[in-house]
């Protein structure tokens, strides 16, 4: 058999990938794979000590006083509601532009989330929409109780705002930061914000595990020895001894291992990341409308978001890019307040202009700290040339 001659330049090429986690492993082999086997060898597979040591590790990181390991990010989300003793019958604001599990979450405890529209800028909750959502959440006899605020695509939202909105309202605040560990607000560092913080380390995320696991992180102790328990049948003295309904959501010490070793090159990948960003919207400014920080705010680019003239130019956007080998991803094509199953909450006002908009012309590209300049030269260069 022969073989098709190939160009070189078609042999050398790198496949580009929107999130590349191979090309992170290759980097930190040697101790994510001793880490690996260590637990293996000392066998403490649930609770091990390697949990501990990682939860001690992210407080530090992140500025949080606790911070507690869960299975996953929507479970940190249930616990840190749960541990807020949400009913039946309860509000809560959330984003429509958003993955699902934050609405999810609310629906858990038959509470009701009422749809938020985000900002014309960064995409994340815009405070004049919360202040009408609260508004319509008192007029129509619900009792307002809190606000998941959503970091979308790795920028914190306006916590000045949400904050004092929070605070007029007795509203309490958990920042969903599945996409953001990593940023700051203000110079304050996503974890140490709103009365709980969670986050996700779902692979894909910007510090991501190699299966599912999540945390939760407060500067309220009673909330921290609560969340504790519920994550582990609602102990008391011990799993043995159950002083409320709690869940089984721990996270693995397995995972607890390898995010040890990824939170070490942490600071380095988000720096890597800022560098794509800064190239990619230099760039591409001209063509395409690039992600808007907001003053005094850093992003961990979960996403790099760029946004065209509507559904029809962004189809035709992704084909070209697809001639090119140059994957896209459309986050969010179908807001929550749009899916049926979610369409049954509240949506004040009937409809939600910018996230609608948004959903129909943003586009995300690939993203993550082990692109070089070559290829990241190639995804440019495809995105100009259709323009
Ligand atoms: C990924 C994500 C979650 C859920 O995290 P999992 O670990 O997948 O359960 C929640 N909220 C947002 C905004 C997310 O992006």
């Amino acid at each position: 058999m022969t073989l098709a001659p190939l160009s070189n330049d078609v042999v050398s090429k790198k496949k580009i990938e929107f999130i590349d986690l191979k090309a992170q492993y290759e980097s930190i082999k040697g101790k994510v794979d001793a880490a690996i086997l260590h637990v293996l060898e000392h066998g403490h597979y649930i609770m091990g000590p390697e949990v501990q040591i990682l939860e001690s590790q992210l407080s530090a990181f992140c500025g949080a006083k606790h911070s507690l390991g869960c299975a996953n990010g929507t479970d940190a989300l249930g616990l840190a509601m749960r541990a807020l003793d949400i009913q039946a019958g309860d509000a809560v604001f959330v984003p429509s532009f958003t993955f699902a599990a934050t609405a999810e979450s609310v629906c858990w405890f038959e509470a009701t989330p009422v749809f938020v529209d985000v900002e014309e800028g960064t995409y994340n909750m815009c405070a004049n929409s919360l202040k009408a959502a609260i508004d319509y959440a008192h007029s129509a006899g619900l009792r307002a109780k809190g606000i998941i605020a959503v970091d979308i695509f790795g920028q914190p939202a306006n916590y000045d705002a949400i904050e004092t909105l929070a605070k007029e309202n007795d509203l309490w605040l958990i920042c969903d930061a599945a996409q953001s560990f990593g940023a700051t607000y203000k110079g304050r560092p996503v974890g140490s914000i709103g009365d709980i913080t969670t986050t996700s380390f779902f692979p894909a995320k910007p510090l991501g595990c190699y299966g599912d696991g999540g945390a939760v992180f407060t500067n309220n102790t009673q909330l921290c020895e609560v969340m504790g328990s519920l994550r582990v049948h609602g102990k008391g003295a011990d799993k043995y001894d159950n002083v409320r309904i709690g869940v089984n959501s721990r996270l693995d010490t397995l995972q607890a291992a390898v995010l040890i070793e990824k939170l070490s090159i942490f600071p380095e990948e988000l720096k890597a990341r800022q560098r794509v960003a800064d190239r990619y919207s230099s760039a591409l400014s001209d063509v395409v409308r690039v992600p808007a920080l907001a003053d005094g705010v850093t992003s961990s680019w979960a996403q790099y978001t760029i946004r065209v003239k509507d559904a029809t130019q962004r189809q035709d956007l992704m084909d070209h890019l697809k001639e090119r080998g140059v994957p896209s991803v459309v986050y969010y094509i179908k807001p929550l307040h749009m899916q049926k199953i979610y369409a049954q909450y509240p949506t004040p006002g009937g409809s939600l202009p910018v996230t609608e908009a948004l959903a129909d012309s943003v586009l995300s590209l690939p993203m993550h700290p082990y692109m070089d300049e070559a290829q990241q030269n190639e995804i440019i260069e495809a995105v100009r040339s259709f323009f």
